[in-house]
């Protein structure tokens, strides 16, 4: 990324606070994640487990379900400021 743009697309990860192009929705909780932290969810022993849970949310016309919550691995890694 050139200096010119450098700053200025560029959005805060709510979980690693890093800066970021690009923020993705978490599967865990509503925080709004950088490709880095979505990796890590997705190799997370309960992601499946988040997805399947969301997808039976929204069957039952739940689309407010904010998800299963920070599993306490990350809840560690990364303390809610
Ligand atoms: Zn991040």
């Amino acid at each position: 990324m050139s200096e010119v743009n450098k700053g200025y697309y560029m959005s805060v990860c709510h979980r690693c606070q890093d800066e970021t192009p690009t923020l993705r929705s978490s599967w865990f909780n509503t925080q709004m994640l950088c490709p880095a932290c979505c990796a890590e969810e997705a190799v997370h022993p309960l992601y499946t487990h988040a997805q399947q849970v969301e997808f039976a949310k929204i069957q039952t016309g739940d689309y407010r379900f904010v998800g299963i919550g920070l599993p306490d691995d990350l809840q560690r890694k990364y303390p809610f400021k």
